[in-house]
Formats: structure tokens, sequence, C-alpha cells
């Protein structure tokens, strides 16, 4: 048999049998990347996020959370954690452990929440820094390297920002931009409130204005990227490891999970080239969210209406 016909003979196996299947894969590949959107989970301020309401201990909140990404089958949520939480409230070890024995990965959110923009950076750097033993202990050979600036501070001016990025690259971190948030941490001090006055009505109103801020930050945030790429990029959502959210965590992924939401971990979001500026010393022209994104085209960025003044005012 000379080459042309053994080739030939290939191609007719690859026509007659493998073909179809490629076409079947793709087609089934293309129908499920229109409803699937990818999105990572991140909880910041472990291990004690605002207010806990009576009888509610941060052990409690951390498990539910837990128990609830288990139940979802969410795969590894970072948790980012401010190391002064443990000083403040000594009933709060064993979050971080829980956490991790959960198969959970943890990152860095500074020792005490310091602010970049209100803060020298060699103060800045020094908070960095003293979260760091905390985390090699929980962390061992695993990827603890991840930022998460507290307040989304970046630094208010381009020279800092620059500088920052700088410092954080040479102590080998990447960043954990934020694609996707509703304000969840605005409904812990209420709930705390409305469940020390046993107004059920109240929370029950909190749990409907919660689920809606959700659906209604998914939609802004996937109308955001369809107009900027005609496409989902994986979204980075930034939640916070607070009572109410702990309450409302089977909830909230079972909502996203009806509207089409896969979980994916924090690196594979970041994989996107989306998030390139987050691995990037000298990024101060490339937007790292999806409202910066819209402005550097010169487009209207329009509001997501979240209902932070009602929260305000509930069960005082
Ligand atoms: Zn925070």
């Amino acid at each position: 048999m000379g080459r042309g016909s053994r080739k030939s003979a290939r191609a007719r196996v690859w026509t007659r049998w493998i073909a179809p299947l490629v076409v079947a894969a793709t087609t089934i590949g293309a129908a499920h990347a229109a409803t699937s959107v990818k999105m990572a989970l991140t909880f910041d301020d472990l291990p004690t996020h605002s207010a806990l309401p009576p009888d509610v201990s941060r052990i409690d909140v951390a498990g539910r959370l837990l128990a609830a990404f288990h139940d979802a089958g969410t795969g590894p949520v970072y948790g980012f954690v401010n190391g002064v939480g443990e000083e403040r409230e000594p009933d709060s070890v064993g979050v971080l452990s829980l956490w991790r024995a959960a198969g959970h990965p943890l990152g860095n959110h500074t020792w005490s929440h310091m602010g970049l923009n209100t803060n020298s950076l060699a103060d800045w750097e020094a908070d960095l820094v003293r979260n760091e033993p905390l985390l090699q202990r929980q962390m061992g050979r695993e990827d603890w390297h991840w930022l998460r600036y507290p307040f989304l501070s970046e630094g208010e001016t381009p020279e800092k920002h620059v500088a920052a990025r700088k410092l954080l690259k040479a102590h080998g971190y990447r960043i954990a931009s934020v694609t996707m948030s509703f304000g969840d941490y605005a409904w812990n001090e209420p709930y705390a409130r409305c469940m020390a006055k046993g107004d059920a009505a109240a929370v029950a109103s909190l749990e409907d204005s919660y689920l809606k801020a959700a659906k209604d930050s998914l939609d802004y945030s996937r109308g955001l990227s369809a107009t900027l790429y005609g496409r989902d990029i994986p979204y980075v959502l930034l939640m916070h490891a607070g009572a109410f959210d702990a309450r409302m965590m089977p909830r909230l992924l079972k909502l996203y999970r009806d509207n089409g939401v896969t979980f994916v971990s924090l690196q594979e979001a970041e994989r996107d080239r989306f998030y390139a500026a987050d691995f990037k010393t000298q990024a101060t022209s490339i937007p790292t969210s999806l409202e910066e994104a819209m402005k550097a085209k010169g487009l209207p960025v329009p509001k997501l209406d979240l209902p932070f003044a009602d929260l305000d005012k509930m069960c005082r």
C-alpha cells in the first residue's frame, strides 16, 4: 500500500467515523456555551465580618457557608483573611482551619483591612506582610499569594498604584480583581438588628431584597460584558463572610445555578484575558473592573441600583 492510499484510508476513517463525533461535540459545546456563565466565588473579611445576630458564632457562620459550598458543589472558594480578626474576637479562632479542612483556599486581605488610598505604601506593605505567617501556617505548600485589596482601593495616584503593584509582584502576589458585586456586606448589620428584635417580617424582606440585588447585579455585569466584548467573561464575585450571607448562601447559589452559572476556581476565571492586568506591574491604564473598561472605551456606565439607604433604616 502506497503512502497516498494509506492517507486516503485514514481520510475515509475520519470522514466516516470521527468527523461526525467532532461536529456533535462542537454543537453540544456551542449550545452549552450559550447558557453557561462561569463565576468564581470569593469571600472577604474572614474570620470576622460585620455584626452577628444573638446566639450565632463565627464558627456557625463559617460552617453554614462551607455546607452550602459543599451542597452546591462549588469547588474551591477563596477566603480573603484579615488576621487581626482572631485577635479582636478570640472565638473566631477555628474559622480558618474549618475553611481549610473543607478544602478551600485562603488569600491575603491585609492584616487589619488597611486601605491603600488612606495609608502610606510603607505602612500598607507592613500590614500585608504581617498577615503572611498566618496564611503560610494555614496553607502550607498551597497557593496563598492572592491579594484582594481592602475597599478595592488600588492607590489614589498613578504613582502609588504602580508602586503597590511592583511591591506585590516582588512579594509574589497576584491581584484578585472583582467583576461582580451586589454589596452583600450591607445586609449583615440590619439582619443582626432585626434578629435581635425578633422581627421576622423584616428578615423576610431582607431575604427578598438580597436575592433581587444578586440577580440585578448578575444581569448588570453580564450586560457590561456583552456591551464591551460581546461575550460573558468569567466573573469574579465579591462576597463577605457574614451571618446573613451564611443564611442566604444555599438560596443564592441556587439562584446563580438557575441562571446558568457554573462555579469555577479563581485561578480558572483569572486565566481569561480580561484579567491580564492583574499580573502586570505597569497596568495603570488597563481596566481591572468592567466599569473601568466601559469608561476607558468612552461608554456611559449604567447605574446598578442597590437598596443601601433602605437597609440602613431597618430595625433601628
Ligand atoms: Zn474587606
